[in-house]
């Protein structure tokens, strides 16, 4: 084989190894999700080779599992492991897995590892896996090794990873990892929050194309992640509400760009706000049906134009204009 085909075959392979990760880098202080990050995998094939070895000493609820395999060799060197297996749909099983410094943390997510898998069912509906493994990291080098990056922000709080898979397929393996510092920032209701809104995006996860506009993806994570639970306007929106308070109502769809930096908290909470919106003068329904529309493709102002007049029979422009005139008496 010529290098240069080697080199051909070398990337081909990679891409098709990559991790496709979602991170919601959380504002510790204020339980905020504040992000979104792709990072390639480079070792999946290395762990793929030992997930069977390592599965031997598991329970036979969890040895056919490839994820937890996966996971125990990252983790194991970071000290005792403590598994909870919480049944989670109708006939899944889901796992949390981490250590018994975090055992608070691990208790309270299998607690609500059920109710937030059917929250998230509830809304989006039953297809997508509903057994997820969710991962407590210790230290944050455990963090960024479940993620697979070698650089995680030191604010973000959780994420969420998905193999690659074929397009029209469900993913096989995801996991859901909370950092270090998740627990001991984040109240049990920030940490309910933050595992919804994570499973929002693996159940999400095989209609979602990577580059999908950010205020729809996160948008909607937020939404399923609050929807139900006794949060006000100004509990999930402070930000905006402040803003709006004093005559600052946005303009336009919060861009990509924006879900990053200082302004992500602004960009996050925006999102929230168009999801609630579009639930609140439509209805749900066509809040999902606006979301696998979305999320399939990559959008500019043109094709989302397209997809709303399509899905919700309106305009760009006046879903702007109406949802500029919605949040007023919300934040007042
Ligand atoms: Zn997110």
């Amino acid at each position: 084989m010529s290098t240069v085909r080697q080199i051909r075959a070398w990337l081909s392979a990679r891409r098709r190894f990559q991790f496709v990760l979602t991170v919601a880098m959380v504002m510790l202080l204020t339980g905020t999700c504040v992000g979104l990050l792709m990072v390639p995998n480079p070792i999946l094939p290395k762990l793929r080779a030992t997930q069977q070895a390592n599965a031997e000493s598991l329970g036979q609820a969890q040895a056919g599992d490839p994820r937890l395999a996966q996971v125990r060799r990252t983790i194991e060197p970071f000290g005792q492991l403590v598994t909870r297996v919480v049944a989670t749909g109708a006939g899944h099983e889901s796992v949390v897995v981490g250590h018994p410094a975090q055992r608070s943390e691990i208790d309270v997510l299998a607690s609500e590892l059920g109710a937030a898998t059917s929250a998230v069912t509830e809304l989006w509906g039953p297809d997508w896996a509903q057994s997820t493994l969710v991962a407590v990291a210790s230290a944050p080098a455990e963090f960024a090794a479940l993620l697979h990056s070698v650089d995680m922000p030191s604010d973000v709080a959780a994420a969420s990873i998905a193999e690659p898979f074929a397009p029209g397929t469900q993913p096989t393996a995801q996991r859901v990892v909370f950092s270090p510092d998740a627990g001991r920032r984040l109240s049990p209701d920030g940490l309910r929050t933050l595992l919804r809104h994570e499973l929002t995006h693996v159940a999400t996860r095989a209609v979602t194309v990577d580059g999908a506009p950010p205020w729809m993806l996160e948008g909607f994570a937020e939404y399923t992640a609050h929807r139900a639970q006794p949060h006000s306007f100004l509990d999930v929106a402070p930000t905006v509400t402040a803003r709006v308070r004093t005559g600052e109502l946005p303009t336009d769809l919060p861009s990509a760009a924006e879900f990053t930096g200082k302004s992500a908290v602004l960009a996050y909470e925006q999102a929230w706000t168009i999801c609630a919106f579009i639930a609140d003068r439509y209805d749900e329904p066509h809040l999902v049906a606006l979301y696998r529309r979305i999320a399939a493709s990559k959008q500019d102002p043109t094709s989302e134009d397209r997809i709303l007049q399509e899905v919700l029979q309106t305009t760009r422009a006046d879903l702007i204009a109406d949802w500029r005139a919605w949040l007023s008496p919300r934040t007042a």
